[in-house]
């Protein structure tokens, strides 16, 4: 993690090292969660501290933030390969979708007027599958 900080640029510090590390890993974390996790190793890092090190994180390209309509921002580490994310409206679930054809951007927008995309970033909304299945099953009972 160190290394990986100074790579970016970035001092390397206790709660930096301890955020990559809490964040390492697929899936999508919440500041709260981050903090957690941090508190675990380092007790007297404030949450405040906490957002400081998640900005400089995403900042330096180690780290992406997410910020889905009505639900907390969410970090990761999966960072510069234009995947997208699905979330179910009822379970909240978040799951990354690779991008569409595997490159950046993979949408064409209809109407740029020369506009240069370098990036396309969706959000997809919907009912997961467990939350259609939990559904059916309330539904036939
Ligand atoms: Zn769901
Ligand atoms: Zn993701």
């Amino acid at each position: 993690m160190a290394g990986r900080l100074k790579q970016a640029g970035l001092k390397v510090t206790a709660p930096r090292i301890a955020a990559l590390g809490a964040l390492a890993g697929p899936g999508h974390r919440t500041a709260e969660a981050v903090f957690s996790a941090v508190t675990s190793e380092l007790p007297k890092t404030s949450l405040q501290a906490v957002y400081g090190v998640l900005a400089a994180l995403v900042d330096a390209g180690l780290a992406r933030k997410i910020d889905p309509a009505g639900s907390p921002a969410l970090y990761e580490t999966r960072v510069g390969d234009n995947h997208h994310h699905r979330i179910c409206l009822n379970c909240h679930a978040v799951e990354d979708v690779d991008c569409a054809v595997g490159e950046s951007p993979c949408l064409t927008p209809s109407n740029m007027d020369g506009f240069a995309v370098q990036l396309a970033e969706v959000t997809f909304w919907g009912t997961c599958a467990a939350c259609q299945a939990a559904s059916t099953a309330a539904a036939s009972a």
